[in-house]
């Protein structure tokens, strides 16, 4: 997808979120639609449906995980008439990835009501214009340059210094679509390679963090603004594998952290939540990582661990209900399961517990519904509510289920 093309545009046209005095208030039994129905559309219509409301997700797999627990329209997700038929069907659209096409956005938003807007997307697809969204909202990034050429890509390592981190600016997840230059020798290679995505290309500066932390925030339609607790983020082969609430920093750099997070919503001007990841460094420092404009893996320990999970609050968010408060209850754990781990986590979790375990970590499982367990693919999370996360980490380890994962 070509950054700067016609379809980009027109996604930055007409696509201001509602604004607080044009937003409506849609009341339980009104139908929520979707773009996109795996894992993050599923628990949105679970927490969605709980408080009466109808969800139907559109999405290419017939029998993903959102369509099992709500209605579906089957289709790809740059489908006019599908969103046509979806727009038909529905009292308010959301979407669950930020990926969205930007023509279908464009099109609902002439004929339904989407709170979003497009302008939040049209932002976070695009790693360049997400990073001076952040500046301008008064949050730190990276030092970066956008690179257009071999050239350019050496004269900017020579000034930002090695390692330097090479991105596509648009379409990567998990790590992919980047390259770690660590030596001059690596230039010609991280260019050829990145630049076959044929989309422009940021250089980053590598920042030496100490912990990777998120907060979630979360703008209703109405303006009215809340923020969840920070977790600190473990990742393993790029892919998230902990997060750990209350996250171990000291108590400025949590507030720090959720100031940041408000601000960049409020800047925004976004409405639903923007999960923001942060690198913290070891003299205090947060610079902010990326935006994804939708609930986040990183904001699943909300679900049990919260009086209010990053579900339920964004359905109050686009839904203009009041914001449910969101803070924390327990101290939590989340643990991602992948397909190697499906298995022995279903044995582990049906098995009789000893008392011990019993009385110190209550594991509360998730899965997704996905028909095939693949190596790395995210299949549920386990979110294990503890007296405090030693105890939560201790639970994690004594399965013996991730201990690959722990000794990375
Ligand atoms: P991203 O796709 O941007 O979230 O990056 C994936 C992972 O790569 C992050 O979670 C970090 O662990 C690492 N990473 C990305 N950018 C940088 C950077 N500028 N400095 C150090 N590590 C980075």
């Amino acid at each position: 997808m070509s950054a700067g093309g016609g379809k980009q545009d027109a996604l930055a046209r007409n696509g201001a979120a509602v604004k607080p005095d044009s937003a409506r208030t849609i009341g339980p039994g009104a139908t929520v639609g979707i773009l996109g129905g795996g894992q993050l559309g599923r628990m949105m219509a679970l927490a969605g449906s709980a408080m009466g409301y109808r969800f139907v997700a559109m999405d290419p797999a017939a029998d993903g995980p959102a369509a099992q627990v709500g209605g579906s329209i089957e289709a790809a997700y740059d489908d006019r008439d599908a969103a046509s038929r979806l727009a038909g069907r529905c009292d308010v659209i959301t979407y669950e990835f930020e990926n969205v096409d930007a023509d279908v956005a464009a099109m609902l938003m002439e004929q339904s009501y989407v709170p979003q807007g497009s302008d939040l997307l049209y932002t976070t697809q695009h790693r360049l214009r997400e990073k001076r969204a952040v500046e301008a909202a008064g949050a730190k990034v990276a030092p970066y340059a956008e690179i257009r050429s071999e050239q350019e890509l050496r004269d900017e390592v020579n000034r930002l210094g090695l390692p330097a981190v090479l991105k596509t600016a648009t379409g990567g997840y998990d790590g992919k679509g980047q390259w770690v230059i660590r030596s001059e020798e690596e230039i010609p290679a991280a260019y050829a390679e990145l630049a076959k995505a044929g989309t422009e290309l940021v250089l980053e500066q590598f920042i030496r963090f100490s912990k990777e932390l998120s907060v979630i925030a979360a703008r209703s339609s109405h303006g009215e603004v809340r923020v969840f607790p920070p977790a600190e983020n473990i990742h393993v082969d790029n892919i998230l594998h902990l997060s750990i609430v209350p996250a171990r920093v000291e108590a400025s750099v949590l507030e720090e952290a959720e100031r940041l997070a408000l601000r960049i919503v409020e800047g925004l001007g976004a409405v639903g939540l923007v999960a923001v990841e942060l690198f913290l460094t070891e003299d205090g420092q947060l610079y902010v990582n990326e935006l994804a404009p939708r609930p986040h893996n990183s904001g699943h320990f909300t679900m049990e661990a919260c009086r209010t999970s990053q579900f339920e609050q964004h359905v109050r968010a686009v839904c203009g209900l009041p914001l449910g408060n969101p803070s924390l209850m327990s101290p939590v754990v989340m643990v991602n399961v992948l397909g190697q781990h499906v298995e022995p986590v279903v044995q582990r979790i049906t098995a009789p517990d000893s008392e011990a375990a019993r009385l110190s970590a209550v594991p509360k499982l998730h899965l997704y519904g996905k028909a095939e367990a693949k190596y790395g693919r995210k299949m549920g999370h386990i979110n294990v509510l503890a007296p405090d996360t030693d105890a939560a980490l201790a639970w994690i380890e004594g399965t013996g289920i991730w201990q690959a994962e722990n000794e990375a």
